[in-house]
């Protein structure tokens, strides 16, 4: 990945700013803003981020 924006929403870091997260051995980047979906519809976020549709949601249901 050359360009660092948004998984989810494309923006760049001259945008807003970008988190980085380490995942697989690859870095990805994803903005505050986009942080509660990776949190509770990470399905969302299949095909943007392999394996993202394996992602347990954080529903904290017992
Ligand atoms: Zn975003």
């Amino acid at each position: 990945m050359t360009e660092k924006i948004c998984l989810n929403c494309g923006r760049n870091s001259n945008e807003i700013p970008l988190l980085a997260l380490e995942y697989r051995g690859e870095t990805y980047h994803l903005c505050p803003q986009c942080l509660p979906v990776m949190i509770h519809k990470p399905h969302n976020l299949a095909g943007k981020l392999p394996g993202a549709e394996n992602f347990a949601p954080a529903n904290h249901e017992h």
